[in-house]
């Protein structure tokens, strides 16, 4: 399947590679379908995943070894389960069936954080003591939804979100009393109104029932806020390395203009800040960027600016205005960036642009318009995020021709 280029193909970094995959299997491997790769020893995951990343990438330039997990389970600190009811009439949580809308039940899975799991088979027990039942997005009827819960690793601070598909909550105090007392980790709990007919988890309209409505977690020697519908990277462990790469590789001098699109929480600029001159971040969701602002305060950084909008339009903006960048971190979502945004940094003529994916496929599609308009890449460094799962993600820096 994949087209591996046998000069680049090395075995990859990894000391003690943890054996999991072939036999040891999850028994729910072929029904949920999140595990793509479980039929593979992780070292053979990761074989697979440099051999995809060369197929995509390779034609741009030597793929260094891919950053492997040292104990690739349990790393996922978000977890989120679909409620339903079997034919039986059974409360049931888990995971939707891959491309359909059966609910597949789950108890706990290998990638999830362990606490998570049991929180939400928990809610589950608990829901028919309190007369409560799950939704039924067929007939838009019935109680809870889905369970979100988010864990900061380092912190030990927990976020429960309950999504119902209504605006009525009965036997709230109780229920909330209940879930509070069989798991005292909890932090905080967020009550989340979502009767839209989407596949989207969370809906707009939510009400804070304990503690402050967020989490906060330590990545990279920095505190961050994470508020329910901000997007935080799900392994930590991995994320460390991942921006230590992305770091590293924008070689900064403390002299720098530095630009985080996509910037989520200003995670990635906020550890940047500390080497550079200025920073300037840009994102869409509102509670992200609200986050951000909050995290440049929390880390006393006073050299560092956000700004909710659309990261193409932002960038059309600085390059009309002839603002100078000298570094651009960007880590867009899995569609990849888009036109307006990668011509503009062909006008702004950065230095150095540090491309963060999360999908190789449309990281090339956008490197492969990068070298056409005055870039080459100098650097190519995959690192595993979501062992077990066929995603590979992957940071490239491009210098100035
Ligand atoms: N760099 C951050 C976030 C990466 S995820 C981190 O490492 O945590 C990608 C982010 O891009 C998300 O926060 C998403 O809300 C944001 N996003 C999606 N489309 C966008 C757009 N058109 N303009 C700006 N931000 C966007």
């Amino acid at each position: 399947m994949d087209n591996r280029k046998k000069n680049q193909s090395r075995p990859p970094r990894q000391s003690t590679p943890k054996k999991v995959g072939k036999g040891n299997a999850c028994p729910l491997y072929k029904k949920c379908g999140g595990c793509q790769l479980q039929n593979m020893t992780y070292e053979e995951q990761l074989s697979f995943k440099q051999a995809k990343t060369i197929k995509y990438l390779g034609r741009f330039g030597h793929v260094e070894e891919i950053i492997g997990m040292e104990q690739p389970c349990h790393y996922r600190n978000k977890v989120q389960a679909a409620f339903g009811t079997t034919r039986g009439g059974k409360i049931i949580s888990g995971v939707y069936q891959s491309s359909s809308h059966n609910i597949v039940l789950v108890d706990e899975c290998m990638l999830e954080d362990k606490t998570a799991d049991k929180i939400i088979v928990d809610i589950r027990n608990m829901l028919p003591k309190f007369k409560l039942t799950a939704y039924n997005e067929d007939m838009g009827k019935g109680f809870l939804r889905h369970v979100l819960v988010k864990r900061g690793f380092a912190t030990g601070q927990v976020m429960v979100v309950l999504v119902t598909g209504s605006g009525i909550f009965p036997g709230k105090k109780d229920f909330l009393k209940a879930l509070l007392k069989a798991h005292e980790e909890i932090t905080t709990v967020i009550w989340n109104i979502n009767s839209a007919k989407t596949s989207l988890v969370l809906g707009k309209r939510e009400e804070i029932l304990y503690g402050n409505g967020y989490i906060e977690d330590i990545l990279c020697g920095k505190r961050f806020r994470i508020s329910a519908k901000s997007f935080y990277q799900i392994n930590p462990t991995q994320t460390e390395k991942l921006y230590g790469t992305a770091i590293e590789f924008a070689s900064l001098t403390g002299k720098e203009t530095v630009l985080d699109a996509y910037c989520g929480i200003g995670t990635i600029g906020l550890v940047a800040a500390d080497k550079a001159k200025q920073v300037i971040g840009v994102e869409l969701n509102e509670d992200a960027v609200r986050d951000a602002k909050i995290n440049a305060r929390l880390n006393s950084a006073g050299n560092i600016r956000f700004f909710c909008a659309d990261a193409g339009r932002f960038m059309v903006g600085m390059a009309e205005e002839d603002e100078k960048v000298d570094v651009v971190f960007m880590d867009p979502p899995r569609a990849g960036s888009d036109i307006p945004f990668l011509k503009s940094i062909a006008t702004l003529r950065p230095e150095k642009v540090v491309y963060v994916s999360c999908n190789v496929e449309t990281q090339a599609r956008d490197l492969a318009y990068l070298c056409k308009n005055g870039y080459k890449v100098k650097r190519i460094q995959p690192v595993d995020m979501f062992p077990h799962t066929n995603h590979v993600e992957c940071v490239v820096s491009l210098v100035r021709k």
